[in-house]
């Protein structure tokens, strides 16, 4: 899952982002509204995080201009506009939920997971051959075994576990789950992938994450 951050306070962004790579999300910030609109409507992210007062173009503009092209992607925003009337504007700006600063993390991660909790109908359970990943617990096992993984590996497995039987490019799962500032030249995701298929402690016969030979990989039962 990744998140999209527009914030002018650096530290509150970098705060919130490195909690929320804790967390397993991948984030990119923006420090201005314009960059802030741009990256979104870029479509890759899963959920926006907006600050309200921004340079540029205020978080309201965002909002406004982003909902005119994506309806179900969730929108928080997380501002020291504090009256009611602030909040119903913003909500009816189009945002799913209004965070007020100073805000506790805690608070607000909670408020994001409701907004990723998967809809009626998806379950927080996915399978792959004996393995389980569950989205809400962040937990796997591979029959009554847990398994532990890094915060990344869980992100990447969750990523092809969520796209089972389709081709993963290599370019959309860097994407997804690592930010914008990562090296796609690297050859960090095949490191995390054989790290991935050793902690899983995969059989020849339990060929759960196959290479598609330069394209990516794909998750089979
Ligand atoms: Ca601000």
């Amino acid at each position: 899952m990744r998140i999209l951050i527009v914030e002018d306070e650096t530290a509150i962004s970098a705060f919130l982002k490195q909690g929320l790579e804790e967390e397993s999300y991948a984030v990119d910030v923006a420090d201005e509204g314009k960059t802030g609109l741009q990256l979104a409507l870029s479509g890759d992210y899963d959920l926006l995080l907006l600050d309200w007062a921004l340079p540029g173009l205020s978080g309201i503009e965002i909002c406004r201009q982003f909902r005119k092209e994506f309806l179900d992607i969730p929108i928080i925003f997380l501002t020291a506009k504090d009256t009611v009337d602030e909040t119903i504007f913003g909500l009816q700006s189009g945002a799913n939920d209004y965070v007020k600063k100073p805000f506790h993390f805690e608070e607000l991660l909670e408020r994001i997971r409701v907004q990723l909790r998967p809809k009626s109908g998806e379950h927080s359970t996915f399978k792959l051959g004996k393995i389980i990943l569950n989205t809400e617990t962040h937990q796997v096992h591979k029959g009554d075994q847990e398994i532990i993984l890094t915060q990344k590996e869980f992100a990447l497995l969750e990523y092809l576990i969520r796209n089972k039987g389709k081709v993963c490019r290599r370019m959309r799962i860097i994407e997804s789950v690592w930010d914008m500032h990562f090296d796609y030249n690297t050859g960090v995701i095949d490191v995390y992938i054989n790290a991935l298929r050793k902690k899983l402690k995969l059989s020849e016969e339990e060929n759960y994450i196959q290479t598609v030979r330069g394209i990516g990989y794909i998750a089979k039962d």
